[in-house]
């Protein structure tokens, strides 16, 4: 049975005080939910500044913590980038890579997010490999082929597969309040899934799917509720305490449905 994932992808907001803060309301409930923590995988992507500080108010609990992206490149004269071998000594455990505001700001190709996903996995970081389509591209008819062609320009050549999160982000559901319904995304994953099944069919069966786009406590429950939705990357409402916790809360729900 695949456990439930909730990443928050915190972009670029944040100061020390309000890491703090939202960390300090998740620990405290992270604390008194033991049966949730079982259930459901929880963990937080803060800008790299925040790393540090994140990890260690994380340090006794279980929420993992984990980067939005990393360099392709193991070190050398690249001014600004991150190694993911750095971020592995740091103690992330996660790396967001090809998430559709790197693709659209930094022109992030498919055989970039590829490599960035091999220097991730041979450091040691769980990758979550973002694919989506734009609103453009659903309305035309080519969601699947363009999912399709993500996938596989990042995991050709990709051993693995069960240690591998793929999360299935619609470009014009993310940070615009539209969510794609539960049926829409279940359809995708479904797809996605197959996708991964010509590639290893064993290991697709173990991979964990995330759906992300304008997911809060509202409208999660139905989202987790197919089957072939593991849980969510959230952008917006991961920094609201409260409501990235009912989101865990809602994982774990699921996850015990599943199981029964
Ligand atoms: C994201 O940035 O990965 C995301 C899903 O954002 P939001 O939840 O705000 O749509």
């Amino acid at each position: 049975m695949r456990q439930g994932l909730v990443v928050g992808n915190w972009k670029m907001h944040g100061s020390r005080a309000s890491v703090e803060a939202l960390l300090g309301s998740l620990l405290d409930a992270d604390v008194a939910q033991g049966a949730v923590v079982a259930r459901v995988e929880a963990a937080v992507c803060p800008t790299y500044v925040h790393l540090a500080q994140a990890l260690d108010l994380c340090a006794e609990s279980s929420i993992a913590v984990g980067a939005q992206d990393c360099s392709h490149m193991q070190s050398g004269a690249y001014t600004g980038e991150v190694a993911a071998e750095m971020l592995a000594e740091l103690g992330c455990h996660w790396v967001i890579l090809g998430h559709s505001e790197r693709r659209q700001y930094h022109a992030e190709s498919d055989d970039l997010v590829a490599a960035k996903l091999a220097a991730a996995v041979e450091a040691g970081l769980q990758p979550i490999v973002c694919v989506g389509e734009t609103r453009e591209q659903r309305e035309a008819g080519e969601a699947q082929v363009v999912v399709a062609a993500q996938l596989q320009g990042a995991l050709t050549g990709q051993v693995g597969l069960a240690a591998l999160v793929v999360a299935y982000e619609p470009v014009w559901a993310i940070g615009t309040g539209l969510t794609a319904t539960p049926e829409q995304a279940q359809d995708m994953h479904t797809f996605i899934r197959g996708c991964l099944a010509d590639i290893d069919a064993v290991d697709a069966a173990a991979t964990r799917l995330l759906y992300g786009g304008s997911v809060k406590a509202a409208n999660v429950a139905q989202l987790f509720a197919q089957p072939d939705i593991d849980g969510a990357l959230v952008g917006g409402a991961a920094l609201v305490a409260e409501e990235f916790q009912a989101i865990i809360d809602a994982a774990a729900v699921a996850a015990e449905c599943h199981s029964e």
